[in-house]
């Protein structure tokens, strides 16, 4: 038998070996980590606030107006002519936008035009927010998940047993240039009729296996406070509606609509589940952390459901600093979707493979916590199915072959009582 003090000492130098093998994995990833760009960080607050500067001179707006959301939206930009006063551009740049335009809408708020630096073409910002002439590609579908055909009254969308959404509004702080739902944009900003939210109101009292409601849009944040405050009271008076969702990337692209107003009518209906989408780390600035500590101040849950996107966030180091960022903000990475066949997108469509080599690069390298369920949405609305890389690679009646999170092959004992 070995003596006390030299097994204690064998232990010890597995355990020390073991650490360095962990310290190296940790350090491959800090060595590349600051070169992703990150919104609190000082360096892209300099060129924030030199930005935010020329843009307020353009739209003549002031400081005080700057804290308004109101003005934000008054001044969303939407005309090559302005933008190229802020941004220098390109001839052939503003062409390619004049004509997208033609076709698609767009429209950026001051705030999240603010976040984008000098070197505009390789800005996840910038790429989410103006029109790029790959948008005119005749691939894709106008509504791959067949929203109008899972849709059983007005703005209702119905696609799982217990929950549903409520589509409230076309309005948005930034048309993002990925979005599912880009045929809805229209021309015109449209809040939803107080007539067709009544008809989804009386659907939703006259199904009582419905627990869970999503409002949605557009964004469910550019209701009025008082729209909103009416639309929650209206569910907390139906008994069998056990939660209240809403979708937004308010905190992303307009936080100074996150009002003490707005937190005092999400206070007074719990429990509410706050879904944004956070898709660059360069979006975690102190405006959007902000907004989410009021957030959870006034009892909301916060969750975080990321697109993946060619070009802009398909890189394991930009998720697995986006979803860190987010933790420090209180923000729990939720979802990251796979994009959706929608036509105008296809320059930003990844491949599945590419989704799981993400996957594969945050589980087990990362706190459980910052490691988000990969989800492709079925086509025509069948739901969300789930994707990992594979780690079950045998199963037995007694025993099954696993890989860990390194490559590790092992065998685990399968209980069957
Ligand atoms: S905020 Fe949502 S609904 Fe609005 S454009 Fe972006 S993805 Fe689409």
């Amino acid at each position: 038998m070995m003596p006390k003090k030299t097994v204690m000492e064998a232990e010890m130098s597995r355990a020390m070996a073991r650490a360095a093998e962990l310290k190296q994995d940790a350090l491959e990833y800090l060595k590349v980590r600051d070169q992703i760009p990150c919104g609190m960080s000082p360096e892209v607050q300099a060129w924030v606030q030199v930005r935010k500067r020329r843009i307020l001179q353009v739209l003549g707006g002031t400081e005080k107006d700057w804290n308004n959301w109101k003005w934000h939206m008054r001044n969303r930009i939407n005309d090559v002519s302005v933008l190229t006063k802020i941004l220098d551009i390109s001839t052939f740049e503003s062409r390619g936008i004049t004509k997208v335009g033609r076709t698609y809408r767009w429209a950026v708020s001051p705030y999240y035009l603010s976040l984008v630096g000098d070197d505009y073409l390789n800005n996840p910002v910038y790429l989410q927010a103006v029109p790029d002439p790959r948008e005119l590609l005749p691939k894709g579908e106008l509504d791959p998940m067949d929203e109008a055909g899972t849709s059983p009254a007005p703005r209702i969308t119905r696609r799982y047993p217990d929950r549903l959404i409520i589509n409230v509004t076309n309005q948005c702080a930034m048309f993002c240039r990925h979005c599912q739902r880009r045929r809805n944009i229209g021309e015109i900003d449209q809040h939803a009729s107080r007539e067709d939210v009544r008809a989804a109101l009386h659907y939703i009292s006259g199904n009582p296996e419905i627990r869970d409601v999503l409002i949605t849009g557009g964004d469910a944040l550019l209701l009025s406070d008082r729209t909103l405050d009416w639309i929650l009271t209206e569910l907390d008076r139906i008994p069998h509606v056990e939660i209240k969702r809403i979708g937004t990337r308010i905190p992303v692209t307009l936080p100074q609509r996150v009002t003490p107003e707005l937190c005092e009518v999400i206070s007074k209906h719990p429990p509410i589940y706050v879904n944004t989408q956070f898709n660059h780390p360069l979006e975690v600035t102190p405006e959007a952390k902000q907004a989410c500590d009021m957030l959870v101040q006034a009892g909301a849950v916060l969750g975080n459901q990321a697109v993946l996107l060619r070009g802009i966030n398909d890189c394991p180091v930009v998720m697995k600093k986006l979803n860190h960022e987010l933790l420090r903000i209180r923000v729990r990475p939720y979802y990251i979707f796979h994009p959706k066949a929608v036509r105008g997108t296809s320059h930003r469509w990844v491949s599945i493979e590419k989704g799981l080599e993400i996957m594969e690069a945050l589980r087990g390298h990362t706190s459980g916590l910052a490691v988000p369920t990969y989800i492709i949405n079925a086509p025509g609305g069948f739901g969300k199915i789930p994707l990992m890389p594979q780690y079950l690679l045998k199963l037995e009646p007694d025993k099954a072959v696993v890989r860990t999170w390194e490559g590790r092959i092992v065998e685990v004992q399968n209980c069957c009582f």
